[in-house]
């Protein structure tokens, strides 16, 4: 899951990222309107943080133009502005969750969580897959009862399997969802990945659709 913050204070911005990174998502840091909007036009992101007092273009223009657009990735605005009057605006401009600053960086990780699973369309924290299960709040994963050992790259891959189960993804969009804007990406290494997932969870649960891509499933009757 990726994430993109747009904020231009940098403290603020950098301790963001780092909780974010070490709950399990890739993220992207903008620090201003211009860049945040560009962004979030050109990349998928799973979710968005916005601050509205932004550099050039401010954070609900930013927010305007990408509802406009038709873009729909869940947008958190997260701003000093704290008046209901605020909230609504911002919420009536297309963001799907408000957060007031000062705030506790546990309320935010649990709100971009929420998002994260709404956006694709699961209720509980606690995605299972047959006997595969993921623990968003915890970030662990296990096979029955066994904790898996994942690396960092491994649990960002089984989380957007699991998230999207049942649907064939392509390699393109894994790469997408799992690397950050300034990495090498490399495709070809996400087959090496699929497959020491494979080894971990069971070669069952991921079928390769050749040309397609890959589908997390619990069904093996094909
Ligand atoms: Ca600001």
């Amino acid at each position: 899951m990726r994430v993109l913050i747009v904020e231009d204070d940098p403290g603020i911005a950098r301790q963001i990222e780092v909780t974010l990174r070490e709950a399990g998502y890739a993220i992207d840091l903008a620090f201003d309107g211009e860049e945040g909007h560009f962004l979030g036009d050109t990349e998928p992101y799973d979710v968005i943080i916005l601050d509205l007092g932004l550099p050039g273009i401010g954070g609900l223009n930013v927010l305007e133009r990408w509802r406009n657009d038709g873009r729909t990735m869940p947008v958190l605005i997260l701003s000093a502005r704290d008046t209901w009057r605020e909230k609504v605006t911002g919420l009536r401009t297309g963001a799907d969750d408000y957060l007031a600053k000062p705030f506790e960086m546990d309320e935010l990780i649990a709100r971009v969580e929420a998002l994260v699973r709404r956006d694709a369309g699961h209720g509980s924290p606690i995605l299972k897959c047959g006997g595969v299960k993921l623990d968003t709040t915890s970030q662990k994963a296990f096979l029955g009862n066994t904790l898996l050992t994942l690396t960092a790259m491994e649990y960002r891959l089984l989380s957007y399997l699991m998230h999207h189960q049942e649907k064939v993804i392509s390699k393109t969009e894994l790469t997408e969802h799992i690397y950050e804007y300034n990495d090498d990406r490399d495709s070809n290494i996400i087959e090496v990945m699929i497959s020491r997932l494979r080894n971990k969870i069971g070669a069952d649960y991921i079928k390769t659709y050749r040309g397609r891509g890959y589908q997390l499933t619990a069904d093996d009757d094909e």
